[in-house]
């Protein structure tokens, strides 16, 4: 069966297996400097079931739900080293998480295997449907779980692209590993196009591994360069990582929770957030978000702030 197919199927039987748990949610758009941000409110997540083991069980002994997935949310194997699993707890039908077979730490980069796996799931799991890839790095990234997981959206609506996607659409005269940083954004970040025609004409996955994580290292060396420039991180650096089948990005985070001015509200903030894409679980943070009159400075908050200056005072030097 194909992978759509078996996604599909196996999406459906653990929906009404329950479980897997499906969240009803609504949409606003919001547009700050060119960007359709999309905030999605889903208030039942805010109950989620805490499952066996009970709650105070969980306290003690610490689960991994990827080791091994609950078989009828797994999905198969790709390649050697990881698995396709349903995410039990979705707010997008069919939301797919790829983990390492064996036990890796989430705060690793990741490898010309994780790169591979992710590309091909990205292209092939919804059919026709694009995708985007994310991978949650590190203790302040907004990731929950501690093994090693990328994660694979299929992207809904007449555009499906992330939000941010409006922003690289304006990079002049863009060339394929370049690395480049978007005009305006707030925050510390570095982005890169990918090259298809590369990528699309290759029959060497071997091959295919190797570019992908050539411009993961080029993109990451690039973010450390100007994390130097910006900022004086005072601890780990975890980020954000976003990959469409056109462009890879990389945000570096400062911390998990982003404040939201004057309500002593805080929401994490994951990879999805810098796409573009909010996620909330109360009317209070939906309706802070929605009248927040720069969702920028909302992810400046948990980024790292990128200082005009920085390249004034490195021309200055030279
Ligand atoms: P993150 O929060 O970015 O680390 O991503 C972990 C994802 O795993 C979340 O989206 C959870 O909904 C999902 N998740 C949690 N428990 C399970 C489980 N038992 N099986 C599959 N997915 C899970």
């Amino acid at each position: 069966m194909s992978l759509p197919n078996l996604i599909q199927e196996k999406y459906d039987a653990a929906l009404n297996s329950k479980d897997l748990l499906f969240f009803e949610t609504t949409k606003i758009n919001k547009n700050v400097d060119g960007v359709e941000f999309e905030i999605t409110y889903a208030p039942s997540l805010a109950k989620k079931p805490e499952s066996d083991p009970t709650v105070e069980e969980k306290k003690k002994i610490k689960v991994n739900p990827f080791l091994p997935p609950h078989p009828t949310l797994y999905v198969q194997d790709i390649g050697e080293e990881h698995s396709v699993v349903l995410n039990k707890f979705c707010v997008v039908p069919r939301h797919i998480i790829l983990v390492t077979k064996e036990f890796k730490s989430q705060s690793q980069p990741l490898f010309p295997g994780d790169l591979l796996a992710a590309w091909q799931c990205m292209m092939t799991a919804f059919g026709t449907t694009p995708a985007l890839v994310f991978y949650n790095c590190g203790p302040f990234s907004g990731a929950s779980q501690p093994h090693k997981h990328l994660q694979i959206v299929p992207l809904q609506g007449q555009n499906p692209q992330p939000p941010i996607k409006a922003l690289f659409n304006q990079i002049r005269d863009r060339k394929a590993g370049q690395i480049y940083v978007l005009e305006n954004l707030p925050f510390v970040h570095v982005i890169t196009p990918l090259d298809r025609s590369f990528i699309d004409s290759s029959t060497d996955n071997e091959e295919i591994a190797d570019y992908l994580a050539q411009m993961f290292f080029g993109l990451l060396d690039a973010m450390f360069q100007q994390l130097r420039k910006h900022a004086t991180p005072d601890r780990e650096i975890s980020y954000n990582f976003i990959m469409t089948d056109q462009f890879m990005m990389i945000i570096p985070r400062s911390r998990e929770l982003a404040t939201l001015s004057q309500e002593n509200l805080q929401v994490s903030i994951n990879s999805l957030g810098f796409a573009g894409m909010l996620l909330v679980k109360t009317p209070e943070e939906l309706a802070s978000l929605e009248k927040h009159s720069d969702l920028m400075q909302v992810l400046k908050n948990v980024g790292y702030a990128w200082n005009p200056d920085a390249d004034m005072e490195d021309s200055i030097e030279q």
